[in-house]
């Protein structure tokens, strides 16, 4: 893709100095980011992103500072403060600020406290969605997020709190019982725990789990288990953060829509993996 590709044609905001854009960056693959982070990377003249953010996303900003504020896993709070207060000075240089974050900025992202502070501290924002992981992570993966025969909610939860420990605030048997299908988002440190939880609130040992990591990256891998093997699939897979974790049978729609398998010349595993007959034809 060339820098100089034009946007479609019509009115496109302008990114003015001193204005603070939070803008969401897709779970990875940069096809997947929206016309409006375009337009926001060739205003730019910074850019402060975050780990999760490919790198390849920033070459279309080559006019703008890259600035790396990335933050793995749980660390203080002070940090995000410094960020926060560091877009903050930023705006107030007069700089054209875009705020990078993975996925969408408003999911798990902490985007609503930076925005916040950009209020509070008198800067003008905007806020550009993006795809998030838990949803297109998991289409690239196959796995449609809900599926009629299977969910009719799904539940996004964090696997730890602010601090890294396990969220002691969640009710697993309220989200067990009310959502058949579950996408945990930084789950991987607590996983045992979190299995542990559902299985004593009832969800089978059987019941299908997809652990996506690097989703829609080069480096995209898929761990299919279930709720019962998934401690012992993933120790022996040794599989790595970041990962999207999704419980429940929407998981197992990946045997008929691995359309990244089929790409590669897989053919599909089951047609009809949740047993239902064709959808066309049970309309
Ligand atoms: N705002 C982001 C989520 C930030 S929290 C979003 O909307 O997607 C960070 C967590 O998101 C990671 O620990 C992981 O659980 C998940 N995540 C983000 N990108 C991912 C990717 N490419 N593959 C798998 N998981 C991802």
């Amino acid at each position: 893709m060339s820098d100089s590709m034009p946007l479609p044609q019509g009115q496109w905001p302008v990114l003015q100095p001193g204005w603070v854009w939070l803008c969401g960056a897709g779970p990875g693959d940069p096809g997947l980011l929206t016309l409006h982070a375009l337009n926001a990377l060739r205003q730019a003249d910074v850019v402060i992103y975050d780990a999760l953010v490919q790198e390849a996303i920033l070459d279309w900003a080559p006019q703008a500072e890259h600035i790396y504020a990335g933050k793995r896993g749980g660390k203080p709070s002070a940090k995000q403060r410094d960020i926060s207060l560091h877009l903050v000075d930023l705006a107030r240089d007069g700089k054209r600020v875009l705020r990078l974050k993975g996925g969408d900025p408003f999911v798990f992202g902490r985007g609503g406290e930076e925005a916040q502070t950009l209020v509070q501290h008198g800067v003008p924002i905007r806020i550009i969605p993006g795809i998030s992981a838990g949803i297109g992570g998991l289409a690239y993966a196959g796995i449609p997020v809900t599926h009629r025969d299977v969910n009719q909610s799904v539940t996004f939860v964090t696997g730890h709190d602010q601090s890294g420990n396990a969220t002691g605030s969640l009710d697993w048997q309220a989200i067990s019982k009310g959502s058949q299908v579950i996408v945990i988002y930084m789950g991987m440190k607590h996983i045992a725990h979190i299995a542990a939880q559902l299985l004593a609130a009832g969800r089978p040992l059987s019941e299908p789990v997809a652990i996506v990591t690097n989703a829609t990256t080069e480096h995209q891998q898929v761990l299919e288990t279930t709720l019962g093997t998934c401690v012992a699939d993933i120790e022996a897979a040794g599989t790595e953060p970041p990962a999207i974790i999704c419980v429940g049978r929407a998981a197992a729609m990946r045997q008929v829509l691995d359309w990244q398998g089929q790409m590669a010349g897989e053919a599909p595993r089951n047609l009809d993996p949740l047993g239902r007959g064709r959808p066309a034809e049970s309309a």
